[in-house]
């Protein structure tokens, strides 16, 4: 008769690199219930950390605070950028307008395919059409944006197949600490404590 026998330890039957890639690969979800692998989570959080740094900069400047990363299929970073529209007087200087105008400028090239897109708030409809115009592959985005958001708030432009270019959407990366730093901005304005632009 088979005896079944307890292994004091999982790594007795597993090498270690299994264990290491099943725990890579173990299935997490955001706080938007977005499902991605434990791997992909660390990276998204990476790269939003860097996205929150401009969106910090630009709350500095006496701008909504929010911020914008732009990685091509290696994960390089290809360009950064952070609302600007007082700055310059252009209602279309959004952290997301910025990214993909400067990685636009950069690779020579009008479409950018393969990338991803980090932003720190859900995109409105003018950033949703630049981001389908450029054929981004992923956006990945921090919080929800109630009044203005068209990827799952308002509407959700990645549902609805009519498009011509589909896009891949993860919320809910660092939520919370987007969504407190527009939460701060708008309680400091409002005490007139945020510093002017010249
Ligand atoms: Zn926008």
């Amino acid at each position: 008769m088979a005896r079944l026998t307890i292994s004091p330890s999982p790594q007795t039957f597993f090498p270690q690199t299994f264990l290491t890639k099943a725990y890579e690969t173990a299935i997490l979800t955001t706080t938007a219930g977005n499902f991605v692998t434990k791997a992909f989570f660390k990276e998204h959080v990476q790269f939003m950390r860097k996205a929150l740094e401009e969106a910090r900069k630009a709350g500095k400047q006496g701008e909504v605070p929010v911020g914008a990363i732009l990685i091509d299929h290696d994960r390089n970073i290809l360009s950064k950028g952070r609302n600007e529209c007082i700055r310059h007087n252009d209602p279309t200087a959004h952290a997301e307008i910025v990214a993909i105008r400067k990685a636009a400028r950069l690779s020579k090239n009008y479409r950018l395919l393969d990338t991803t897109l980090y932003v720190t708030i859900e995109p409105c409809l003018m950033c949703a059409g630049a981001i389908l115009q450029a054929r981004i592959k992923k956006l990945v985005f921090g919080t929800f944006e109630p009044k203005g958001g068209v990827f799952g708030s308002l509407y959700n432009v990645a549902d609805d197949i009519r498009f011509n270019h589909k896009i891949k959407v993860i919320s809910g990366i660092l939520a919370e600490e987007c969504r407190n730093l527009m939460q701060d901005f708008f309680l400091n304005r409002r005490c007139g404590e945020v510093p002017k632009w010249p």
